[in-house]
Parts: C-alpha cells; structure tokens; sequence
C-alpha cells in the first residue's frame, strides 16, 4: 500500500492531494472505513503516481557527502573519503578527502576553482601569447548556463565547473572564447582560427553535449 497521511474532517468527499514533498495527503469524512479509503487511493494510482514523479523531479538532489560517492575531475569520476580536519577538500589522485566539518557543496566549489584556475591560466597564456590574442581580465565563475563568454571589451569568463571535464574539453572551452578577441561571432573565419588553436572542437562539442548536465548539478555519480 502506497504510504498517505490522513485527515479527517467533517467533509462529506475523499480527496487526494499530492504536497510539494510529493507525500500523499488524503481528506476523508469523520467515520469513513480505512478500507474505502484504501480502495480509493488504489483506484487513484496512476493519477498520484504521475503526479509524485512530476513533483520529484522538481526536488532538488538531497547532497549528502558521504564515504564512497564519487565526484568528476578532470574528465574521470573518484570516491569520496570523510575525515574529520585539514582543508575542506584535497585530492590525492586516488580519491577526495573532504573535512566533513566544511559544508560538501561549498567545499566541492572552493577546490573546483582553485584547481580550475592553476590548470586554466597556463592554458589561457600560452595560447594568447601564440596567436596573438590579448585578453583584458579573466574570471572565474560557475554558470549555469555557460562554459564561457567573451566581452566586447575583450573580457573572459571561464566556467571553473569544467574543471569535471577531460583537460581536451576545458582547453577547447578556452580556445573557443579566445577566439573571440579576434572574431565576434561564429563565421568561418572565427573556426578557421580556433581549428588552427586546437583539433578538438567537435569532440568537445559531443562531450559537453552529453556530459553538460552532471557538471552543472555536482551531484554524486552513483
Ligand atoms: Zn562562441
């Protein structure tokens, strides 16, 4: 039997009602039978079914950062092992020891960016500096709408989310928004330039397709 709570009220109808926790909440007349209710709900199933996906798949994920949930870095997925002091989270190329006294989401943020940013700025130079593409400043936010963005001043924005993507994704992002200093827009010169900067656009285009969401949501991979 499908799980309700009950309410009973001097009402003359059943009703059926779906809360925003997608529990089941069922109005009954004072002296109505447990099995005519019963019935009812069973007779009603697809109806509060339908109705508990839609509301579930509106819940956000419950984050619970524990023992063996594994996380995205660098394009690969590693368990996750609670300890109880040292920095919010480390990784040891094996898996993330995260201070369980930090808060997980704000903990995963902090060393997504951090590690982001050593990765990207070497990227970011050395293909300014060999096609002659001078940025203005640089920075550093998680989107969720986009991987980057370049400013008709010339200005860069990186999404440090991508640090979960495959290095081949995050210099491709960084390629693409470079490209933009000399082309803005996406005509074929702008792809003669960026096929000149990298050989992996449309590799990286399938990826983020595919993999776009799991980055955004930096929910656990089980
Ligand atoms: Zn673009």
């Amino acid at each position: 039997m499908q799980s309700y709570q009950l309410i009973r009220s001097k009402r003359k109808t059943l009703s059926l009602q779906i809360d925003k926790n997608a529990q089941l909440l069922v109005r009954a007349p004072m002296r109505l039978s447990v099995k005519k209710i019963e019935d009812f709900i069973n007779e009603k199933q697809k109806w509060i079914q339908k109705k508990q996906v839609e509301i579930t798949s509106r819940i956000p994920p419950k984050q619970n950062y524990e023992q063996g949930n594994r996380y995205l870095f660098l394009g690969k997925s590693y368990p996750l092992q609670p300890v109880e002091s040292g920095d919010p989270l480390t990784f040891n190329g094996q898996s993330f020891q995260f201070n369980n006294q930090y808060d997980g989401y704000s903990a995963f943020h902090w060393f997504y960016k951090k590690e982001f940013i050593k990765i990207a700025m070497p990227i970011l130079n050395q293909l300014a500096e060999k096609h002659r593409l001078n940025y203005q400043e640089i920075r550093f936010k998680a989107q969720k709408t986009r991987w980057g963005s370049c400013s008709a001043n010339d200005n860069i924005n990186l999404n440090y989310l991508l640090i979960m993507a495959p290095i081949s994704v995050i210099e491709a992002v960084i390629a693409h928004e470079l490209a933009h200093i000399k082309h803005k827009n996406h005509g074929q010169d702008f792809y003669r330039l960026l096929d000149s900067m990298i050989s992996t656009q449309k590799q990286t285009d399938v990826w983020l397709k595919d993999n776009g969401q799991k980055l955004h949501n930096l929910k656990p991979l089980v």
